[in-house]
């Protein structure tokens, strides 16, 4: 089995080809952070024409990598959403064109799907269910895994996402872009203690979350000039990570028969916040699991993988591209919250 997977919903142009054992036989993957850097985030016109300036060669690329040609593919996944449109739509155009020229099945695949599965890209002995929090720069939520596209939401953010808070506490430093690795870094300089700052939601006996507020302290705190970057980093990743754990701990009730906790999505890179969720599953006795870092953030192995999940299905040639798709399309409506 090898399937060809494409990503293009963000800021990073890849392809990869994984086959039936999760082994990833060729991969690429180009960041556009120094385009979006000037802008202080992601341009959605500057991300969709760097996806089509060099997705059609990155995809030549990796066959060539693998030696192989389309011909050999059982699928092409690529992401159709959720994301920024422009982009999912140069990756899953893309998709279709080889898909109809070479006769192969095409797979639309949900981003989220995507790191929702990846932790079993990374260790195939992961099997459902478990209970997952998908930690990325659009989403921060608690799902219960039962399958391959079972997916009940538990809990998600009535504001800012878990990266976004990581990205605007960044900017807020002065730490460029893009925000999580650079807050993690200078983090490490610094005293989680020395900035007391709010823990949003902890608490509270529905599990969602908020970070908004957060992030308004960090900047107050920053702005009395009274705290060094790495203080307020150090405290801020604290604080994040207390209402994480403390967040899961009341979705978990909800999860008795559950026994392997999983995190995904870019901020499951973060080395505090994995540190923090495998006390947490020890706590509760449960297995942990976190791809490595590499797979956390966006990448075309997951989307791959995805596909590899879903091999004998197919989508039709005029499926659209969705800025929106929920992972779960039964979750309660959340005051203020997004998908
Ligand atoms: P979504 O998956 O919700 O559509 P996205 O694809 O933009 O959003 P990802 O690529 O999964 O998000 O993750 C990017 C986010 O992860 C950014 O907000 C980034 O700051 C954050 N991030 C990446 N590495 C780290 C890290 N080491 N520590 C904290 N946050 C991190
Ligand atoms: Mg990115
Ligand atoms: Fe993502």
């Amino acid at each position: 089995v090898l399937v060809l997977g494409i990503e293009s919903s963000c800021d990073e142009t890849a392809a990869a080809l994984v086959d039936g054992e999760g082994r990833i036989v060729a991969q690429r993957i180009a960041s556009q952070d120094a385009e979006h850097a000037p802008y202080g985030g992601v341009v959605p016109e500057i991300a969709a024409r760097a996806h089509a300036e060099r997705l059609a060669p990155m995809i030549e690329g990796v066959l060539a990598d693998a030696g192989v040609d389309l011909a050999d593919c059982d699928a092409i996944a690529a992401t159709a959403g959720p994301g920024l449109i422009g982009g999912v739509m140069v990756g899953l155009v893309s998709a279709k064109a080889l898909a109809m020229a070479s006769d192969t099945p095409l797979i639309a695949v949900n981003h989220l799907e995507g790191h929702a599965l990846s932790p079993r890209l990374a260790d195939s002995s992961i099997g459902f269910p478990y209970a997952l929090l998908l930690v990325s720069g659009g989403h921060c939520q608690i799902l219960r895994v039962d399958g391959v596209g079972q997916y009940k939401r538990l809990a998600t953010t009535i504001d800012d996402a878990l990266g976004e808070a990581f990205d605007k506490t960044a900017k807020i430093l002065g730490l460029g872009f893009p925000g999580g690795p650079a807050v993690e870094r200078v983090a490490k300089d610094g005293d989680p203690s020395a900035v007391p700052l709010p823990r949003p939601m902890v608490g509270s006996g529905e599990p969602h979350f908020s970070f908004a507020g957060l992030k308004s302290a960090v900047l107050r705190a920053y702005e009395s000039g009274n705290h060094t970057a790495s203080d307020l980093a150090a405290s801020f990743q604290q604080a994040a990570v207390d209402c994480v754990v403390d967040r899961l701990r009341i979705a978990l009730e909800s999860m008795d028969d559950v026994e392997t906790l999983v995190v995904a999505g870019g901020v499951a890179a973060n080395a505090t916040v994995r540190a923090a969720l495998e006390g947490l599953a020890a706590d509760h006795g449960m297995r942990f699991a976190a791809p490595p870092p590499a797979l956390c953030t966006d990448n075309a192995a997951m989307i791959a993988w995805a596909g590899v999940e879903r091999l004998g299905q197919s989508d039709p040639l005029d499926i659209a591209a969705r800025p929106r798709w929920p992972l779960d399309p039964d979750a309660e409506p959340v005051r203020g919250a997004g998908v």
